[in-house]
């Protein structure tokens, strides 16, 4: 099958990353070409929205709805607080190669580099793996019919992605991660924002270093 025709049916079926993690562990599989994988309409990230109940009582960071609404875009909000989804190649970072930081866009924790940042092809940003894996929460998700493991910003609740274990070395792990729930800095901007906030009790110790 033509890579063409299988993004169209993966799409269509809303599979893609379910299925992209077994097209990457068969040789014989075609690799989905980013180009004719670009779609009009929605289609869900990392395959379809999440179902997962995070637990949030325990957040360092609890904000009012009222508050997140006024914090995020409506996209935003979808996505960070609603466990929604973006398009594949139509969101802001997926082609993003800028050397920098990004931050969660719910509490600005630093959470992926721009140095684990790599292509998967799937059209959104993919890490193969997180500044820090103490501020990315897992919880397996099992909606749609698939297990998958969901993860979330542990410092303010505010869900990511997901994670396979499709990725590339040394981790092979693949953070799946709509852009809606990021807020990227370049290394310069990083370094100013982390001169900034030293001694400030604003946010998590960032650790990424220039
Ligand atoms: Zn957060």
């Amino acid at each position: 099958m033509k890579s063409a025709a299988l993004c169209a049916l993966l799409f269509t079926a809303g599979l893609l990353s379910a299925a992209e993690s077994t097209m990457k562990t068969n040789a014989s599989a075609p690799a989905a070409d980013p180009a004719a994988c670009k779609i009009d309409g929605p289609v869900s990230a990392c395959g379809l929205p999440s179902n997962v109940v995070i637990d949030m009582s325990k957040a360092r960071v609890q904000r009012t709805d009222a508050e997140w609404r006024a914090r995020l875009s409506p996209t935003q909000y979808r996505v960070a607080r609603q466990q929604g989804t973006e398009p594949p190649f139509k969101n802001e970072f997926w082609d993003n190669h800028t050397d920098g930081v990004y931050l969660c866009v719910g509490c600005d924790t630093p959470l992926f580099d721009s140095r684990h940042k790599f292509d998967s092809g799937t059209g959104w940003p993919s890490y193969w793996q997180p500044l820090e894996k103490i501020f990315v929460g897992e919880t397996t998700d099992t909606s749609h019919g698939m297990t998958r493991v969901e993860v979330h910003c542990t410092v303010c609740g505010s869900h990511l992605g997901h994670v396979f274990d499709d990725g590339p070395k040394p981790t092979r792990l693949r953070y799946c991660i709509n852009s809606a729930s990021l807020r990227f800095l370049t290394r310069d901007a990083y370094t100013s924002w982390v001169k900034q906030r030293a001694g400030t009790d604003a946010a998590p110790a960032p650790s990424a270093k220039p």
